[in-house]
């Protein structure tokens, strides 16, 4: 399915972590604002362009920048920034920000930006406010921000986490199929990950629901989601997460690629701020620098027979070897002839 629809290209997406302040209490992650823990940063728009360049050196498309909801990221700011690459760059600009608002949306958009990432978590409702406390009464609904994303003309981008404690598995059922009822074009899978310093990780609130029924946090089940989706959206981008290399350094991202995902984000935040981006404990790839990972991640994809998208990889644009290297494809075709 995944051959057949999206080719054998994997898409590098540098991922630029340019906040780690955020304003929201999200229960299972580690930049929630009571974290007191967590030492914080921001990027200056300067670190921001070198990460730019750097994503263009490197081949890279597309450079997804993404932070915690910081209220000094302001609507203006980022506009600039994403202006300055799209004049500079031949990248693509893939925004996750958080629940910001439509007129922000609306602007960010008119400045050039490509996409928007926005992860639902659970379709269970009620799992999702326990985990999730709004920031205002009445706040956005997560699924109408991402039809109001798609509806400005970016790529929508949803996902989730496996094995939330109180996830039952008809939940993540219905996650795939909201995934289709979205028409999502990027539908991000990871395993959520315990994080000692949050009330969800630290044991402080617990499930609601009957152990039986719980999801567990386990490569296997992100595996089986990432191939499901591939199965009900063949031609959605499906990146193979951070989070599963964190749980599996040597194989995870080899292993999500080979279930069904066509995408991979290699990091190039600046490494001074890497451990800072502490969403989770003992995450991958904080070590090294963005050379490294550049290494690294193509070669893990040649090591599957695979190769490294060119362009922006957009939804849709099916990429084969021949497609990309036509006379080295018919020259081989003559060989095996
Ligand atoms: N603030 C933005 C947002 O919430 O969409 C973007 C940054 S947020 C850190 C990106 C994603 O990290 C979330 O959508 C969530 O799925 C994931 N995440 C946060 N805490 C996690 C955890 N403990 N385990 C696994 N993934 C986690
Ligand atoms: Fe903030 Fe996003 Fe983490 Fe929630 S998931 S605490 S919004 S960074």
């Amino acid at each position: 399915m995944r051959k057949r629809n999206v080719g054998d290209a994997v898409h590098l997406r540098g991922l630029i972590e340019i906040s780690s302040h955020c304003a929201r209490q999200c229960m299972y992650c580690g930049l929630r604002q009571a974290n007191r823990a967590l030492q914080r940063y921001r990027m200056t728009r300067e670190e921001i362009f070198d990460c730019a360049r750097q994503a263009e050196k490197l081949g890279y498309g597309t450079v997804v920048m993404q932070a915690g909801e910081d209220d000094l990221l302001t609507a203006e700011w980022i506009a600039e920034i994403v202006q300055w690459i799209k004049c500079e760059t031949t990248l693509a600009v893939t925004l996750s920000l958080g629940e910001r608002r439509f007129d922000e949306l609306k602007l960010w958009r008119a400045a050039g930006a490509d996409r928007y990432l926005l992860r639902f978590e659970t379709s269970d409702a009620k799992l999702f406010h326990t985990i999730h406390p709004q920031r205002f009464p009445g706040g956005p609904d997560r699924l109408a921000l991402l039809r109001q994303i798609k509806a400005l003309g970016y790529e929508a981008g949803g996902g989730v986490m496996v094995g939330i404690p109180g996830q039952s598995f008809d939940s993540l059922a219905e996650d795939i199929l909201t995934f289709r009822a979205l028409d999502l074009d990027m539908i991000g899978i990871g395993p959520y990950i315990a994080h000692a310093d949050t009330p969800l990780g630290s044991g402080a609130l617990r499930p609601t629901i009957l152990p039986f029924e719980q999801v567990p946090a386990v490569e296997g089940m992100v595996y089986k989601m990432i191939a499901l989706a591939r199965i009900v959206c063949p031609t959605a981008n499906i990146p193979s997460t951070t989070a599963l290399a964190t749980i599996n350094r040597l194989e995870g991202r080899k292993l999500g690629l080979k279930a069904g995902a066509n995408v991979v984000m290699p990091n190039l935040s600046p490494t001074k701020y890497r451990r800072l981006y502490e969403i989770y404990p003992e995450k991958a790839c904080i070590e090294e620098s963005a050379i490294d990972c550049n290494q690294c991640l193509r070669g893990q994809i040649h090591s599957l027979g695979r190769f490294a998208g060119e362009g922006q990889g957009g939804r849709g644009a099916v990429e084969t070897l021949a497609s990309i290297l036509p006379d080295v494809s018919s020259r081989f075709a003559q060989l095996q002839a």
